[in-house]
């Protein structure tokens, strides 16, 4: 990418910027640089908090790490550094437990009423909403996503789950249940807090993954210690920081920064009585492993290999754009990406010639440009994984319909990518990716059963699409599929109300909806003899 001295170019981007002003210097790494975005586009809010200190929330106190340790946090659009943050040990991990259990044990948190918690978790959602635009620009920075795919998708959703979850606080609660055994009986359920929950999430959506944590944890009375990924640590400190000027007390939220082994440090606690975990199948069967030491409740929302399923009479339009943005959304980065694309032969050279054409309509680039829609990958890590797979995709003789290679010579960018003729001896078929590349095969049986063997020929289980008019097959192949989320017509549309999680390998438990506050909460008999 073309710069000259300090001011990054945007015509540079492969974009029309030429000419913006630029409107906020900003500290990156040792020297100041000025971004070069259109007028507002990096805020002064988000400018600030970027130029700022970065350091953990302990027990309603910021504070470096107890060994002066930190680690750098890098923009995957160019690999520059842009801050560093704190790198936690077990002394900070034992602080931030402590100070949970504290909260939990004796803090106002679990005293105040039901409607006085949802207050203050509704105060929270509007508090993101205000700041919404100053938050989807740190998280565009600190992960590479479009800024208003951002302020739409991670923030406003976000805001939507906090104020979903606002009101359960006041309808959590149990059963009167009526004995069999002799004599006069008054037995009912509690539904309590489960206690120190510690929420450990990934880099793809950081802050929205964050909120999906502590929004049903809130709601429910627990209090947290959270871990964001040591790749994108940044929203998850501004968000302590507002969660603080919400009015949240002390300790109910506690934010350590660090890598898998500050992870690993919390799942072994003994004072934690829960993990929350979203990343990889393969530390999740670490997590589940690492919290039998207490027997801590664990959910874990692991990785997928989700299927598009295309029938001939789906309207090829709609399916065209819903299943582009199905696999290349967030840059492919997301767990229920449709990868896998099975589509009906008289439909397919369509489908495949209409994804090509939306592939190349997308804008790659700088999140924070305002008509970005495919950012970089995360990290070295993960572009040099997504290549491996590109290459071994061609190795392997998948046709590259488009694509197939990254994009620019700086930063972490691949092309969306387009594999056909792909088979399931194939890994990238078989494997997840996590980038913005989909495998196609074509399918001439009509059976159902055929279909749904396909489909359910991986080991996760996440999501599932299918793209039909015919309302029958949508519901018989809907039953047939082994998935925590199937839609009809669509890909990727979750909501506050609608419960999320995976079957086989992509997890336990239930994220949103009712489902999550059980979650965060466990049952008490109380039976009375009278
Ligand atoms: P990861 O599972 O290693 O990391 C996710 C989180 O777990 C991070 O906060 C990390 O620090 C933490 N962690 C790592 N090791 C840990 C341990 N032993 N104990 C406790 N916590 C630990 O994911 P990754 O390495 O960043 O990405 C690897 C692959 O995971 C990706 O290529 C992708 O396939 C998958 N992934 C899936 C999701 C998802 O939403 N399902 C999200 C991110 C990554």
């Amino acid at each position: 990418m073309g710069s000259s001295g300090g001011n990054r170019t945007v015509h540079s981007l492969g974009r029309a910027w030429r000419g913006c002003e630029f409107t906020a210097p900003v500290q990156f790494g040792r020297k100041i640089m000025n971004i070069a975005v259109a007028p507002g586009l990096l805020g002064a809010e988000a400018a600030a908090f970027l130029r700022g200190k970065h350091q953990m929330l302990i027990d309603g106190k910021w504070v470096d790490s107890q060994s002066g340790k930190a680690f750098d946090v890098f923009d995957p659009a160019d690999g520059q550094k842009i801050t560093s943050v704190p790198e936690a040990g077990q002394a900070d991990v034992d602080l931030a437990v402590a100070a949970a259990r504290k909260a939990f044990d004796h803090g106002p948190w679990t005293r105040i009423t039901p409607t006085e918690r949802s207050v203050i978790i509704w105060r929270l959602a509007d508090l993101l909403d205000r700041h919404g635009d100053e938050l989807s620009q740190i998280e565009s920075v600190d992960n590479g996503k479009s800024a208003s795919q951002a302020r739409a998708v991670d923030v406003g959703f976000g805001v939507d789950l906090l104020r979903y979850m606002a009101g359960w606080c006041t309808k959590i609660g149990g059963d009167v249940i009526p004995m069999s055994v002799p004599g006069d009986w008054h037995a009912y359920t509690l539904r309590e807090p489960v206690g120190v929950c510690a929420q450990i999430v990934p880099w793809n959506f950081p802050l929205l993954m964050a909120i999906w944590k502590i929004a049903p944890a809130f709601a429910a009375g627990c209090t947290v210690v959270l871990k964001p990924a040591e790749q994108t640590p940044l929203s998850a400190i501004r968000l302590g920081q507002i969660i603080q000027e919400a009015g949240f007390p002390d300790g109910v939220f506690n934010v350590v920064t660090g890598d898998g082994r500050v992870g690993a440090a919390l799942v072994d606690h003994p004072d934690v009585d829960k993990v929350a975990f979203t990343g990889s199948t393969e530390v999740g069967k670490l997590i589940v492993k690492g919290s039998a030491g207490n027997l801590k409740k664990v959910s874990v929302e692991l990785g997928g290999k989700s299927p598009q399923i295309v029938f001939p009479d789906a309207d090829l339009d709609h399916t065209i754009s819903g299943t582009a943005s199905g696999i290349f959304f967030n840059s492919g980065q997301c767990c229920t990406a449709g990868s896998r694309i099975y589509a009906h032969k008289s439909i397919f050279d369509k489908l495949m010639a209409g994804l090509a054409d939306e592939a190349s309509k997308l804008k790659i680039g700088r999140g924070l440009l305002p008509d970005t829609d495919i950012g970089p990958v995360i990290s070295q890590e993960q572009f040099d994984k997504v290549s491996g797979y590109l290459e071994a995709g061609k190795r392997d003789g998948a046709e590259v319909v488009t694509g197939g290679e990254r994009w620019g010579t700086e930063g972490y960018f691949i092309k969306p990518t387009v594999f056909a003729h792909t088979n399931p001896q194939m890994s990238i078929v078989r494997e997840e990716i996590f980038g913005p590349v989909v495998c196609a095969m074509p399918f001439d049986d009509d059976q159902l059963e055929a279909i749904a063997l396909e489909a359910n020929n991986t080991p996760f289980g996440l999501g599932a699409s299918i793209w039909t008019r015919d309302a029958g097959i949508a519901h018989k192949l809907a039953r047939k599929i082994k998935a925590g989320t199937v839609w009809v017509n669509a890909h990727l549309t979750n909501d506050v109300a609608l419960p999320f999680g995976g079957f086989k390998q992509s997890g336990w438990g239930r994220e949103m909806g009712r489902e999550a506050i059980d979650l965060y909460t466990q049952v008490k008999s109380v039976a009375m003899r009278l």
